[in-house]
């Protein structure tokens, strides 16, 4: 026998604090995404172009190969008549194409710095057998 309790009538304007029915949210669109046009730019993935030229060891500037002209060489780290350090003093490099070998500033064989080198290493080489000849024979006496 009771009535249910009627709803109360709705106001005529929304409550205060609730936004009109129809109407946006917050009346602002969202602030967390950025905006579609002002995405990052693009990763730059060409890497810079290196400098045209020989990153050969032991290529100088234009020498070349004085039997087939190739301009590319290896430096020599060790050879028979000037051991480990001949090589570098006369700057003797190997060309890599047909295994001649040359000086690496000059272009040039090395032959000449080779007999200077030996002659030099056996003259200091005598002198001191030399000595020690002469110092071996004193000392005996
Ligand atoms: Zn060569």
């Amino acid at each position: 026998m009771t009535q249910p309790n009627p709803p109360y009538p709705p106001n005529p304007w929304p409550p205060y604090g609730a936004p009109p029915p129809g109407a946006p949210p917050q009346g602002f669109p969202p602030q967390g995404m950025p905006p579609s046009g002002a995405q990052p730019l693009p990763y730059q993935s060409a890497p810079p172009q290196a400098p045209y030229g020989y990153a050969y060891p032991g290529y100088g500037g234009g020498v070349r190969c004085p039997r087939c002209g190739d301009p590319r060489s290896s430096p020599v780290s060790f050879t028979w008549w000037g051991g480990f350090i001949g090589p570098r003093i006369l700057n003797h490099v190997q060309c890599v194409t047909c295994g001649n070998q040359y000086n690496g500033k000059t272009g040039r064989p090395n032959t000449t710095g080779i007999i200077v080198y030996t002659a030099v290493g056996g003259g200091i080489a005598l002198v001191v057998f030399a000595l020690i000849i002469i110092l071996a024979v004193a000392n005996s006496r």
